[in-house]
């Protein structure tokens, strides 16, 4: 067991890749909180997986809100060794539609709510004085632009950014901050993304799902479960010196 004893963030880990997350570092023997908005589906898994996981309220976008979230993981915990800034939402559209309101929530909970969930974590691990490992979920959509994806690929890359300077800024305390830059993953999020190129791209519902999948070099789609070896490395003693780095776990789909 890689993550013996060691107590666990993953934010948006009431589904998708955040839950098979939360699933893996279970198995590798960390305790975890399952901080989501959504906290039905987060107490679900809570309870499918026994006593080693609890689910607790946050909202990203709001600083009170991830306080809260760190205090209350800290009473039931009493520390915090790892964060997985998992956590985001998707919107596209053409350049000249997209709108500020839009804009603004994918900024708010991508990219400002990660790097303050980031910062309160970090605070708690300097105190203990401990180090610990903080994981940022990118994308390959922060690599690169993309016509329809302008404000998305923005924040990501920012995220591969923010990874960068808080992994030089923290490394002096023995935190290691990282990311992971996944492909194209067949989770709840990407039937929002593929009912949103159906609407702009004027295809059938599906197409872009099977046409993306088609187009990984590894031959299909990723799933959930293929990001979680990168994050128990990136979160386990092997990754000690590993500083500011974002790994791409997407099927051979980008070079970097
Ligand atoms: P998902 O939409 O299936 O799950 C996201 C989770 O985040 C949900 O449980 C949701 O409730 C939670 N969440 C949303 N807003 C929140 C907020 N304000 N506060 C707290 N929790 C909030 O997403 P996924 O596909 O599993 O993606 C997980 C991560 O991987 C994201 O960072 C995403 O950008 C990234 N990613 C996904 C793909 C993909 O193809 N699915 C590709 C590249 C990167």
């Amino acid at each position: 067991m890689k993550l013996k004893d060691k107590v666990a963030i993953v934010t948006g880990g009431a589904r998708g890749i955040g839950a098979a997350i939360v699933e893996r570092y279970v198995a590798e023997g960390a305790t975890v909180a399952i901080a989501d908005l959504a906290m039905p589906d987060g107490e679900a898994l809570a309870q499918r997986l026994g006593g080693k996981a609890f689910a607790v309220s946050l909202d990203v976008t709001k600083l009170a809100s991830i306080q809260a979230m760190v205090d209350l993981v800290k009473t039931r915990a009493g520390r915090i060794d790892i964060l997985v800034n998992n956590a985001a939402v998707f919107d596209m559209g053409p350049v000249l539609e997209v709108t500020e309101k839009s804009w603004d929530f994918l900024f708010a909970v991508n990219t400002k709510g990660l790097f303050f969930t980031l910062q309160a974590v970090a605070k708690e691990m300097v105190a203990k004085g401990q180090g610990g490992k903080i994981i940022n979920m990118a994308s390959q959509a922060g690599r690169r632009g993309e016509a329809l994806v302008a404000t998305y690929c923005a924040t990501k890359a920012a995220v591969i950014s923010l990874t960068q300077s808080t992994g030089l800024d923290l490394i002096k305390h023995k935190i290691n901050v990282n990311g992971i830059a996944p492909g194209v993953v067949d989770t709840p999020m990407w039937e929002e993304v593929d009912a949103l190129f159906a609407k702009y791209e004027k295809r059938p519902l599906g197409e872009k799902k099977r046409l993306v999948g088609e187009a990984v070099p590894y031959g299909r789609m990723g799933l959930p479960e293929d990001h979680t070896g990168a994050a128990v490395f990136l979160a386990s003693t092997d990754a000690d010196y590993i500083v500011a780095q974002t790994l791409n776990v997407d099927g051979g789909n980008w070079m970097s």
